[in-house]
């Protein structure tokens, strides 16, 4: 199906990856970062068969422009109120400036922010875009959040529940954001690749997945960077490490991709098979609904032994 035949409201949420120049190096540079560079371009519908994005400067176009991209859409909670007060005050907005040169600015907050996180510090540097940056002018995903502030009740927070900045805003972050079940999002439309077919097969062969559910094209990136200098929390090995749903995906799609609905478990313990042990109670067909729990208990037990 082509995005501009999905049944969307005013209000909902675009994300976009694209193989532009301009695409290629925001993917690239975010990469650095966080790790985790999908997303380069993010959009709003205003209802009608348009769109309004920050491309070169704030505009309004046919949403059948992207078609034929690999597109996601979130669906926020709204009032039909709210859906209309924002596609009026996004119209509003149009002609406005674009906060291009705010990308290196974002990208060094983005590095330090990085760095202090090392150290245990979560909180986001602005120093760049506070110093340098004009603050009036959005890049695509600041124009987005800064439209859902301003034109409705609606905020996106972070994991902790805390209410983020609109300026914090990269369209990763803002996919990242979306997913996390304190934000209510759900998806409406995902032309994204789904996951290969061999990889699908093997999933099934291994019972680890229905023959009708397959992972989302996303997983795989989500996957590599969430275990990341992670360990088994059973016994903190790392050979074969798995990222384990919680909540299984083929039962809950919404939260497939959810960081806090998953948990790394190993397969290459050899006293015992972590993942199907203690995440599937010795059959991938189930699930132990107490893993985290059963995890840091033993995790402990393995730590204190005599
Ligand atoms: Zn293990």
């Amino acid at each position: 199906m082509k995005l501009s035949e999905a049944n969307l409201l005013p209000g909902d949420v675009c994300n976009t990856t694209d193989q532009s120049w301009i695409g290629k190096s925001i993917k690239w540079f975010e990469n650095i970062w966080t790790g985790n560079a999908t997303m380069t371009h993010s959009f709003i519908y205003i209802g009608a068969g348009n769109i309004v994005e920050a491309l070169g400067s704030i505009k309004k176009n046919p949403i059948t422009k992207y078609d034929n991209s690999q597109v996601i859409v979130y669906r926020v909670p709204l009032t039909d109120a709210e859906r209309q007060a924002l596609s009026a005050g996004m119209l509003s907005l149009i002609g406005g400036p674009y906060g291009f040169l705010k990308y290196p600015l974002f990208i060094a907050d983005a590095g330090v922010t990085w760095l202090k996180s090392l150290f245990g510090n979560k909180n986001p540097c602005f120093f760049f875009s506070d110093t340098f940056g004009l603050p009036g002018d959005p890049v695509c995903s600041q124009l987005v959040v800064e439209g859902l502030y301003n034109f409705t009740s609606y905020r996106i927070k972070d994991a902790q529940g805390v209410i983020d900045e609109w300026k914090q805003f990269s369209p990763d972050y803002l996919n990242d954001e979306l997913k996390l079940p304190v934000n209510h999002a759900t998806v409406v439309f995902d032309s994204f690749p789904q996951q290969s077919l061999k990889a699908h097969l093997k999933d099934v062969f291994l019972g680890k997945a229905p023959m009708g559910a397959k992972r989302s094209g996303q997983w795989p990136t989500f996957r590599k960077h969430f275990l990341e200098g992670k360990v088994c929390a059973v016994c903190g090995g790392t050979n074969k490490l798995e990222l384990h749903h919680l909540q299984p995906f083929h039962t809950d799609k919404s939260r497939e991709l959810d960081p806090t609905n998953v948990l790394p478990l190993c397969e290459g313990n050899p006293a015992i098979n972590c993942h199907l042990f203690f995440g599937h109670l010795e059959s991938f067909k189930s699930w132990n609904i107490n893993a985290v729990k059963d995890a840091a208990l033993w995790a402990e037990k393995i730590k204190t032994r005599p």
